[in-house]
Order: structure tokens, then C-alpha cells, then sequence
């Protein structure tokens, strides 16, 4: 009887449409629950090469078999707290989706490996002996299996584990802003344990900030972006696109898992015929933020186990393959964003040797790319010193700031120019 009972998975994001996907292509009866379906879910949608690789359904968008297009961007801008700022070329470009595009084209293939989609909210989660009852608006339904993938606002985490802590969130604030640039820009800021980010798409940008939450309010995060996009709104422009300008632009604000290393060392992502996938179970990079690789590569690692069945070997999988990266981001992210190196703040060294030195600026672009990890960032950086302090001493004597902050490294493109001082 048990067997014969669909798995259900509550939350059609990335993580739950891609679980979905591959249990029904393996013949199990699947329930997905969304209460919204595809949506524009807050997000800056950016794809790294390491997730373009390993899903490579999602590299050839515009294809037929894929029309969902992304933009494919290869230039970056870094600006440190104090201003100064690096562009350079991006050694494997970033995939960046509009979320509602996305979602959909995700949705849909799960929809045609034979998933049952239900646009519905689930209101309450209950065991029902050893299988489960779900509830909803409009009808309740038994599951022997459960997927939470609800989501960073999971709100039936609290009957797994414990609450999660604020320490363990960022609050973001963004626009999506209609127009269109070919720049990716990334700026730190004093005092914000994160960064602005402008991620433009096909046909609008997704311009964002992100901080701690506890440390700084939403509204204070709002009016900062709101300050740096009055300033800074039109330097993605090139003349090639049309820029943009944030008039018209539609305000969102969501938050994103940050989890602490205590957090990560008792994390626990399945039990007794359940299990968490996703931004549910925290699986975020605490410094950049990046979760869609995480939220597929997740759900991915769970249908995996449950169609060996050995649903608890997901634990493990996870342990091994992906914890020892975010808990290893989860030690240095404070040094990163609040450490000091050569006597200055990490912030502007990073930036200050993006532009100096190239060997740097690869490692920066790998690190973009999602294929330098954490692991061996310390090798790497010992391995490449010698160069980037032969570069960078040219650098120097070379390239010093413009009276602006700006810095162009030498491979940049020709086509950006500094923005008027
Ligand atoms: C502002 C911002 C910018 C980001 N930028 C990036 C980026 O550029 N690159 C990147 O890799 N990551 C980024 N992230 C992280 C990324 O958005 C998430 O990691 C990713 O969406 C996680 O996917 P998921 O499927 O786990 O959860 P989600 O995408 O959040 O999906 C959860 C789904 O569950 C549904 N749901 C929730 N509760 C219920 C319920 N009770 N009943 C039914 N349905 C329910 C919701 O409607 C939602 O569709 C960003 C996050 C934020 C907030």
C-alpha cells in the first residue's frame, strides 16, 4: 500500500522542479506543490560555469529544445568600499535568467517527465502513521515520501529542526529594473557584510543589495542601493546597449540563507522519510550568495538516493560533496568582507589586485566561474604570488588609479570607457 503513495514535494523552485524531474523520468509518482508556480522569484539569476556544466540542459538556452534565453555575460566591474573599480573580461561568461523564465522552463520539464503540478499552498504538514498528509486551500493528500523545498521562507522547517536563527540570513533589497546593459557590477560597501549587485538579463536588470540581517534594516539597505543606483545607474551603458535607468523599476525584497559554521556542523537535511533540498536546507554560499547550483545539484543528490533506495544516503552525499565548501565559506566570509591584508581591508586589496595583476584577476574570473573553490584558494594563491607581485609592481608603476578610482585592466575590452569623474 505505502509504496503505491506518490512523493510529494512542496516548492516548484529550481530545487523542486529538478527532484521532481527526475524521480517521474524514473516512473515514480510525483506531487509537486507551488503555491504560485513559476514566478519572478527575487533573485539576480546568475548561472555560474561550474552549474552551466554540470546542467548543460541549461547552457544551450535559445535552442530548441531550451528556448529559455539567458544572458550571457562577460564583463564584470568590481568597486571596493572605497570606490576605486577594476572591469575585465570574464574567462567563462555567466548565464543570467530571468527567474520567471527560468522557473517556468524548469516546471515545465518536470511537468513532461510526468510530474503532477498543483497550484496550490500547503498549509499543514502531518504525519499520517509512516506515510504523510498534506493540506492545502483546496484538497488534502497522502505521501510516503516528503520534500521540503519550500524555499529560504520554509515555514514547516520548525517541525524538523530547530528555528532558524536571524545570524543565519541575509536580507536582501533590489529592482528589477527595465533596460539593458552587457556589465555585471559588483560593489562592496563599508560596514555591510555584502555587497550591490547589478545582474543584467535579456530585457531588464536585476540590480540588488544584500547585508546581514540584525546588522543593517531593509529600509537601510533599500535607500543604499536606491543612492548607488541614482549614481551609478547608467555606467553599465555601452555602446552597444542602451543602459538603463531606474525609473519604473518594480522593488523587491526576499531573504537568502547565510547559515554559520555551528549552523552547518549540525545541519541536518533528511530523517525519517523526509528530506530538504535547496535554499530549505540553507545550502547557500554565505559569501557570494550563490544557491541555483545548489538548490539543482540538491535535489539532484536527493532522487539520486531515493531511486537507489537509500533516501539516507543523501545525507552523506551532501556531507561529503557539498558542506565542506559552505562550511569552509562560512569560517572565512568574515575575514573576507571585515579582514585586513597588507594593511588595508581585503575588499580593496581584491579589487586593487583584479586590476594590477592578471594572474589575479584569472583566479578572480575561476572564482566567478565556480571553478575555484574554497578548498584550494589558498594553494592557488600561494602558487600564483610570485606573479602577482611582478604584476603587480608593474602594475604600479603602469596603471595607477585614475583621478576617478578607476582602474581598466589591460585585456579589457576597448569598448568600456570611463565613466565621466
Ligand atoms: C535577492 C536574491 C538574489 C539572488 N541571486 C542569486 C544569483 O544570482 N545566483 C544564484 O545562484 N543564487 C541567487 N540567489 C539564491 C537563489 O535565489 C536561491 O538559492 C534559489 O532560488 C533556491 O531555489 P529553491 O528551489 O531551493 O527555492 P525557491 O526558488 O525559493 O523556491 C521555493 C518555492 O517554494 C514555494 N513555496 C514555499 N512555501 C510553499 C508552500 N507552503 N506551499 C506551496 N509552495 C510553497 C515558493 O512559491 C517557491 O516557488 C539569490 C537570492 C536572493 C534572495
Amino acid at each position: 500500500m505505502r509504496s503505491q503513495l506518490p512523493i510529494a514535494i512542496v516548492g516548484g523552485g529550481p530545487a523542486g522542479a529538478m527532484a521532481g524531474t527526475l524521480l517521474a523520468a524514473d516512473g515514480r509518482d510525483v506531487l509537486l506543490f507551488d503555491e504560485k508556480l513559476a514566478w519572478e522569484k527575487p533573485c539576480g539569476g546568475g548561472l555560474t560555469h561550474r552549474a552551466l556544466q554540470r546542467f548543460p540542459f541549461l547552457a544551450d538556452a535559445g535552442s530548441e529544445s531550451n528556448p529559455v534565453e539567458s544572458n550571457p555575460v562577460e564583463h564584470c566591474e568590481l568597486i571596493s568600499p572605497s570606490g576605486h573599480r577594476v572591469r575585465f573580461h570574464l574567462r567563462y561568461p555567466i548565464a543570467i535568467f530571468s527567474r520567471l523564465t527560468l522557473n517556468q522552463f524548469l516546471l515545465e520539464r518536470a511537468r513532461r517527465s510526468g510530474v503532477e503540478l498543483h497550484q496550490e499552498r500547503v498549509t499543514r504538514i502531518a504525519r499520517s502513521g509512516e506515510d504523510w498528509q498534506l493540506v492545502t486551500p483546496q484538497q488534502e493528500y497522502r505521501a510516503s515520501y516528503l520534500i521540503l523545498a519550500a524555499g529560504a521562507r520554509n515555514s514547516f522547517r520548525s517541525q524538523f529542526l530547530s528555528p532558524i536563527s536571524p545570524s543565519d540570513l541575509m536580507v536582501t533589497a533590489g529592482y528589477f529594473i527595465p533596460g539593458r546593459s552587457s556589465l555585471m557590477q559588483i560593489q562592496f560597501l563599508k560596514g555591510i557584510t555584502g555587497y550591490v549587485w547589478v545582474f543584467p538579463r535579456k530585457d531588464h536588470v536585476s540590480a540588488g543589495i544584500t547585508g546581514k540581517m540584525g546588522e543593517t534594516s531593509t529600509l537601510e539597505l533599500r535607500r543604499t542601493l536606491e543612492r548607488w543606483l541614482e549614481k551609478h545607474g547608467r555606467e553599465g551603458q555601452t555602446p552597444k546597449g542602451q543602459g538603463f535607468h531606474w525609473d519604473g523599476a518594480r522593488f523587491y525584497s526576499h531573504i537568502l540563507p547565510s547559515l554559520r559554521p555551528q549552523t552547518f556542523e549540525t545541519l541536518e537535511v533528511c530523517g525519517e522519510n523526509w528530506a530538504m533540498i535547496g535554499d530549505s536546507a540553507g545550502l547557500v554560499d554565505p559569501i557570494t550568495g550563490e544557491g541555483l547550483y545548489y538548490a539543482l545539484r540538491s535535489a539532484e543528490l536527493c532522487a539520486g538516493a531515493l531511486l537507489a533506495g537509500q533516501p539516507e544516503d543523501y545525507r552523506t552525499l551532501v556531507q561529503e560533496e557539498v558542506l565542506p565548501e559552505l562550511k569552509l565559506a562560512a569560517r572565512v566570509s568574515e575575514r573576507f568582507y571585515r579582514g585586513k591584508v597588507f594593511g588595508d581591508s581585503v575588499l580593496e586589496q581584491v579589487v586593487s589586485l583584479t586590476a594590477r595583476s592578471a594572474s589575479f584577476r584569472d583566479l578572480v574570473s575561476d572564482f566567478f566561474a565556480g571553478i575555484q573553490g574554497y578548498h584550494n584558494l589558498r594553494d592557488r594563491l600561494y602558487r600564483i604570488l610570485p606573479a602577482v607581485m611582478a604584476e603587480g609592481l608593474a602594475g604600479t608603476l603602469r596603471l595607477p588609479w585614475n583621478s576617478d578610482g578607476s582602474v581598466f585592466a589591460t585585456d579589457t575590452v576597448s569598448e568600456y570607457l570611463p565613466p565621466a569623474s
